[in-house]
């Protein structure tokens, strides 16, 4: 039955999240009498999903299949006894922290923020592929996916999820060199190696690392020297099987100016894209969210919340604060009624946003003589997609939407194009004097 549970499973996930969950999972010990099913598992974060979210499915299909009652526990792989996991209360309580342990000196500069951890991280439809990977990195780190690529909007959870790997590992084996940076600090340090001679230094910290974060590629500095440094570590880290993370708005072929062997380099590994959640993963995240706090909020209000912010996770988390803050102000429950007025003026700014985008492209139709239709069309014909590729750019810069909501606002266009769009004329308002002189007027009109 256990084969059987794990066909069914290999069918409702996909490979990478397989591998995490099932590879190093297998049942210990039955006893007929208890029912007790002894399973062994890798890690906690893989018993922390088992108990939240296989345990019960094994139960049900265990009782289907083969029409055996089993009382699911698990083991940690080289701990003793199991902990039972029917005896715990349905609300688990928090584990208490472990003091943290005196970091080496090679990380006691790494800035983790302490809530980017597995445990908090909810998955759902958007993210299950990318979490199910940085799993499997932090698992077995430089053997699977190396590297591993995160791409997606922004205010999705890259740098959360990228974080938990750093926790994880360091939580495995507190002397593990880890390394955790923006690229704009790796241009940064290269810069004063140089000035201070401290270039040893500098490759000692990059290139000896287990496992190396680099947060927000897409920012990566377009000089020569910078990527060909970056080269020199990825290869060395790469050749001694170190782990290597990053994370980007966007995938590595369409970071303008990334030179061809980084561009190839990024892609041997495993690119994974990470997607606006939906819905039900909204509700889970504020729920989370919420019993962090302490709050007690009823579904419907959840349901309300989540529903007002659809795209950005940090905007989600910021929706939670503001009706947090309007009910301590008011003295009152949080309810509905509550977070509809606490929300009204983020529903404003959605809605002048909403407006704005339709606003550019009505302005930018009008200045090119065509009709917001093309605009929002497919034709391919120059005198079509140059203004839809300004009007793309304009929404970019002067509102805050994010790209697939660009995307949406233009007939459902995919993100990526609307990236392209905004690549390609930041690019021509440097050296097309018309799409310059175009970019200008239509910026004044807009702005009256
Ligand atoms: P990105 O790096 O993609 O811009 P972040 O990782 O900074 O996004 O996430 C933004 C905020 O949303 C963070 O506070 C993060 O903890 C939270 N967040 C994102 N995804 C999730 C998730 N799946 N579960 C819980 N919190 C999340
Ligand atoms: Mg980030």
């Amino acid at each position: 039955f256990w084969q059987h549970f794990n066909n069914e499973m290999r069918e409702q996930f996909n490979e990478v999240a397989y591998n995490a969950w099932f590879k190093n999972t297998r049942p210990l010990s039955f006893d007929k009498n208890s029912h007790e099913l002894v399973i062994a598992v890798q890690n906690p974060v893989t018993k922390g999903y088992w108990e939240k979210n296989l345990a019960s499915q094994l139960i049900q299909s265990a009782y289907g299949y083969a029409g055996m009652e089993i009382l699911p526990t698990f083991q940690i792989e080289g701990e003793a006894g199991p902990e039972r996991f029917f005896n715990s209360t349905p609300h688990q309580e928090e584990k208490p922290t472990p003091a943290p342990s005196p970091r080496d000196e090679f990380t006691k500069d790494l800035r983790l923020n302490d809530k980017y951890t597995f445990d908090n991280f909810v998955q759902g439809e958007g993210n299950k592929l990318a979490a199910g990977a940085a799993l499997a990195v932090a698992d077995s780190p430089g053997s699977f996916y190396n590297p591993l690529f995160i791409f997606g909007g922004v205010g999705l959870g890259k740098t959360h999820l990228m974080q938990a790997i750093g926790h994880q590992m360091l939580a495995e084996r507190p002397h593990a060199k880890v390394v955790y940076i923006q690229s704009e600090t790796f241009v940064n340090d290269f810069i004063n190696s140089i000035k201070n001679k401290t270039q040893d230094q500098f490759r000692e910290k990059y290139r000896t690392c287990d496992l190396l974060l680099v947060d927000d590629i897409q920012f990566f500095a377009k000089k020569e020297g910078i990527q060909e440094e970056f080269f020199h570590t990825f290869e060395t880290l790469y050749n001694d099987q170190k782990q290597i993370v990053m994370t980007s708005d966007r995938l590595p072929t369409e970071i303008p100016d990334l030179s061809e062997r980084l561009v190839s380099r990024f892609t041997w590994g495993l690119q994974v894209e990470i997607t606006p959640p939906d819905l039900e993963t909204r509700i889970a995240i504020l729920q989370k969210k919420a019993e962090g706090e302490g709050l007690s909020i009823d579904d419907n209000t959840l349901d309300y919340i989540a529903s007002q912010v659809d795209t950005n996770i940090r905007e989600l988390e910021g929706a939670l604060v503001k009706v947090q803050a309007h009910a301590t102000i008011e003295r009152q429950d949080i309810n509905v009624t509550l977070a509809r007025e606490a929300l009204v003026d983020l529903k404003l700014v959605q809605k002048t946003r909403g407006l704005q985008i339709s606003k550019i492209q009505e302005v930018v139709a009008n200045y090119f003589q065509t009709s917001t239709a093309e605009l929002k069309g497919k034709k391919r014909v120059r005198q079509i997609v140059v203004p839809r590729q300004i009007a793309m750019y304009l929404a970019r810069e002067l509102t805050d939407s994010s790209l697939p909501k660009i995307g949406q606002e233009f007939g459902g266009k995919d993100h990526t194009t609307v990236m392209h769009a905004c690549d390609k004329i930041q690019q021509q308002i440097k050296t097309d004097a018309e799409i310059k002189t175009a970019v200008f007027d239509l910026k004044q009109m807009l702005d009256r």
